[in-house]
């Protein structure tokens, strides 16, 4: 089961619009610089349990100003099997635009029918790990030039996104 470390009820910073941004304990990309080395443990946050998962969705119907929702971390995709069944749960049960940070790249998720099928949930993919010697902090949404911010369909790509180069500033 998946555990959560923060959820930000309305947040400008996590994607286009106003979201609401869920951050998940773990991950193992373990990227030189990263801006939150405290959610690689995967025994952080709370448990992500049954009565918890309705209060997120409960706070994320009863706020008719969201224009999504944004899964972060730490990594989402840690737990593949828990990610799956947490977020075809969220897009049947609040119909919200999902984007999710990875630090996986595309090609290496579609690689694999779990993480495969989490895609197809999945409105706005930012991939990759946080390359220090890449960063740049004009970027919108995402905090190195590798990393790609791409809209999907159905789990494919259907273009990368770009973003004037000024603005609102991420960290990773
Ligand atoms: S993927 Fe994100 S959370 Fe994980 S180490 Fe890299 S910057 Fe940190």
């Amino acid at each position: 089961m998946m555990r959560v470390l923060q959820t930000y009820p309305e947040t400008i910073s996590d994607g286009i619009g106003l979201r609401y941004s869920i951050y998940f304990a773990g991950c193992r990309h373990y990227c030189r610089g990263c801006h939150n080395p405290d959610s690689w443990r995967a025994d952080r946050g709370m448990l992500l349990d049954e009565t918890y998962f309705q209060q997120i969705i409960q706070e994320i119907q009863q706020n008719p100003l969201l224009d999504g929702v944004t899964l972060s971390g730490g990594d989402p995709f840690y737990d593949p099997e828990a990610l799956l069944s947490f977020i075809k749960r969220l897009k049947n049960e609040t119909k919200q635009n999902i984007w999710c940070y990875t630090g996986y790249v595309y090609e290496e998720l579609v690689l694999d029918p779990i993480t495969q099928d989490c895609l197809a949930y999945i409105d706005v993919l930012v991939d990759g790990k946080f390359e220090q010697e890449q960063k740049d902090p004009t970027l919108y949404f995402r905090g190195s030039t590798n990393q790609r911010v791409l809209l999907l369909q159905a789990g494919k790509i259907v273009k990368e996104l770009h973003f004037p180069a000024q603005g609102v500033k991420k960290s990773r």
